[in-house]
């Protein structure tokens, strides 16, 4: 089934290396999310990535994600891995179904194995450069007023996860 969000690019005029340059984005995006997460938990002295550390990566690269350097040579790379991909798809249709099936058991055997409750969280006091921003940038979040678009749309997503996450955690 396709989601909502899959036809409105299937059906869009999108060419498709507009598609792919969006593609490439998120992804990069999220990739570099979740690494800051992990090394600001780490950093903290926990053993689990939790909600609230993708938070902090996703705040920290909402600053950082545009203004990096190497965002141009990375942007290339996964665009031309995105390119590869969807080329690879066209040949490949008849073993998705063998794919599909592998991933079901592999994610049998995972279950139940982490039940547990979410570790709590722990400021990281850590002085790098990564747990001082991410800090820097959770005191000042509600402050941060981006002009770019973007970056704006950003917030308020991230402003919607954390809501929900207060509200569940009451
Ligand atoms: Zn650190």
């Amino acid at each position: 089934m396709q989601t909502g969000i899959q036809n409105m690019i299937n059906t869009s005029t999108l060419d498709s290396d507009t598609e792919n340059k969006i593609i490439s984005l998120l992804t990069l995006l999220l990739e570099k999310s979740i690494e800051t997460a992990l090394t600001y938990s780490l950093h903290a002295g926990t053993k689990q990535v939790g909600s609230q550390h993708i938070i902090l990566g996703l705040q920290y690269q909402a600053h950082e994600f545009l203004e990096r350097p190497e965002l141009d040579t990375e942007f290339a790379d996964c665009m031309a891995q995105i390119q590869n991909m969807s080329e690879d798809d066209e040949d490949e249709e008849s073993e998705e179904d063998e794919e599909s099936e592998e991933d079901e058991e592999s994610e049998e055997d995972d279950e139940g194995e982490e039940d547990e409750d979410e570790e709590e969280f722990k400021v990281s006091l850590c002085d790098c450069d990564i747990c001082t921003k991410c800090n820097q940038y959770e005191n000042g979040w509600d402050d941060w007023h981006p002009d770019d678009p973007i970056l704006h749309g950003l917030k308020t997503a991230i402003n919607n996860v954390k809501l929900r996450l207060n509200e569940e955690s009451e």
